[in-house]
């Protein structure tokens, strides 16, 4: 039933919007119409005599029925084709020639209709021509000039020249809505490609819809031998770093036909080290009315020379700060040395205090920055031993004291007497270490600093609190990256280079732990880390 349907809409578009109409199908209608009448009209009492002017007519659309068969109208002149429809208006006028009443004039819309979206405005000149000399005129001859007679007779090039005019004007009308279309198509493509960033459109079973040019060249690197037009095709895809192969679930095709939105996922495509390209993916869902899954956008910009930069980044800081720490060390080392002299001058010392402390100060930086360079390179190596982290936080507090008191703040640990736990030491001396220093240095006088240690189920929790600057709400996500620094902390000219926080954090999680934050601007903040006994 369904087929059948669909083969009427089909045959029913060929008649009326094919661009050009088929010669074959029109004349079948027009031959089947035709002979529809002659029949009813011999089964209606009215006798057609072999030799009889409906009989001629009859003759002369088989002929046009065989021509428009036998003719290849492709090859012809296009005007040619229009002999069809006048031979067709000449056959009703002829069968309209019968002392019984003749042919309903209705059927000269069918020749009217194709004439009209053949050769527009010019095929209805055509028809007004053809109906009133070859149908209306013999009709009158033959039938005589009688009042039904007549009008049935006049009206019907004036009906039939008005169903061309209105086709014609119609397909008029189509023909330029389907250019401005084209030509916003054309547009769109053209925007499409020119942008710098790869674009796909998904549909909603993952089916790619369109890709641009960019993209283009990016599939060809990540998909050498061809893509299928799907999204989760496994290739040449690999991780943020480069090195892992991405499984069908992690591709960012995949989650997108999924559903997923995202910004900013880094991946590299392509086998070849040299023209491999490093891009970040965002994806948006596209919603139907109802709101469900009609498809994705994806962008892939191309993010190559800023992960070469960063990477050079990288590898000059740690060269950097390796070739810095030797020299360094041995220059606090000396001073230190000389500080315990007891045979200098006052002033002596004084200076050789600055300078031991700056030297330690430019010593500390390098270690972390070191540190960091090697974070990247994943090497977090944590060597686990039986640690008490209370005597850790209590020699921590013992080296802050002499900044705190420097800096006229009260700086005070509740601890119990011990709590072992399994982790690396001198990492976890860095992380008392950096947040004791950040809470005395982000305190003005007067304030307080207090640190808490306890045991909570399994976990140990160390909280460092103070009555500082405090951080603004909008900061608290960044505070963790490297080199941030929030603006309160620049105005203010605190030293520091924003690597501390950061450190902390990879160290934490490197021991299975966490680190939050609460602060309000102005108030102050407090720095929460848990970490597992085990
Ligand atoms: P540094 O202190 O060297 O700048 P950190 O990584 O330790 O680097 O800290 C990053 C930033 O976080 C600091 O620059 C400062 O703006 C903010 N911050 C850290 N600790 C505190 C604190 N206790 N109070 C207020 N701001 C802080």
């Amino acid at each position: 039933m369904g087929r059948v349907a669909e083969r009427l809409a089909g045959l029913h578009r060929r008649l009326l919007f094919a661009d050009d109409p088929d010669p074959v199908l029109v004349q079948a209608v027009f031959a089947v119409l035709f002979l529809a009448d002659i029949l009813l009209r011999a089964a209606g009492g009215s006798p057609l005599a072999l030799g009889s002017w409906p009989m001629a007519g009859l003759v002369l659309v088989a002929l046009a029925t065989a021509a428009a068969l036998v003719v290849p109208w492709q090859r012809a002149a296009p005007w040619t084709i229009g002999i069809l429809p006048v031979v067709d208006i000449l056959a009703l006028g002829l069968s309209r020639m019968d002392p019984g009443g003749g042919a309903t004039g209705t059927l000269a819309v069918v020749p009217a209709l194709w004439l009209g979206r053949q050769y527009g405005p010019r095929g209805a000149v055509v028809v007004f021509l053809a109906t009133a000399l070859l149908l209306v005129t013999p009709g009158l001859a033959y039938l005589g000039v009688s009042g039904a007679n007549l009008t049935r007779t006049v009206l019907i090039p004036l009906v039939a020249t008005w169903a061309a005019l209105a086709i014609s004007y119609a397909l008029e009308r189509v023909r330029a809505g389907t250019e401005v279309i084209e030509h916003q198509r054309r547009v769109s493509q053209a925007i499409f490609d020119a942008v710098d960033v790869g674009l796909v459109l998904l549909d909603h079973t993952g089916a790619y819809q369109g890709v641009n040019r960019r993209q283009t060249d990016f599939i060809g690197l990540a998909f050498p031998d061809g893509h299928s037009g799907r999204a989760g095709q496994l290739g040449a895809v690999y991780d943020a770093e480069g090195t892992r192969e991405l499984t069908r679930e992690e591709l960012p095709t995949y989650r997108a036909s999924r559903g997923e939105e995202f910004t900013d996922v880094r991946i590299w495509v392509g086998r070849d080290p040299l023209t491999r390209r490093a891009l970040s993916v965002s994806a948006h869902r596209v919603e139907d009315d109802a709101g469900n899954l009609a498809g994705a956008a994806l962008g892939y910009k191309d993010v190559t020379d800023y992960m070469r930069a960063l990477r050079v980044k990288d590898e000059f800081v740690a060269s950097v700060s390796h070739e810095l720490r030797t020299p360094l060390t041995s220059i606090v080392g000396y001073a230190q040395l000389l500080l315990e002299r007891d045979d200098l001058p006052p002033d002596v010392v004084a200076q050789l205090e600055v300078m031991a402390r700056n030297s330690g100060r430019l010593h500390r930086l390098v270690a972390d920055l070191l540190h960091s360079a090697r974070l990247d390179e994943g090497a977090t190596a944590v060597a686990r031993a039986p640690v008490d982290l209370a005597a850790v936080v209590r020699d921590g507090v013992e080296a802050a004291g002499p900044a705190a008191r420097r800096a006229g703040v009260d700086l005070a640990a509740e601890a119990p007497p011990t709590l072992v736990l399994m982790a690396d030491r001198e990492r976890l001396e860095q992380v008392v270490d950096n947040l004791l220093s950040n809470a005395v240095k982000y305190t003005h006088a007067g304030g307080c600093v207090r640190v808490s240690l306890a045991v909570d189920a399994d976990r140990a929790e160390l909280c460092v609190a103070d009555t500082g600057i405090g951080i603004a709400a909008a900061d608290r996500d960044r505070l963790f990256t490297r080199f941030f620094r929030t603006r309160e902390a620049e105005e203010r000219s605190i030293q520091g280079v924003g690597l501390g926080l950061s450190i902390t954090k990879a160290i934490v999680e490197s021991h299975g732990g966490r680190i939050e934050v609460e602060s309000e601007l102005g108030t102050g903040s407090a720095f929460r880390v848990r970490l597992p006994l085990g």
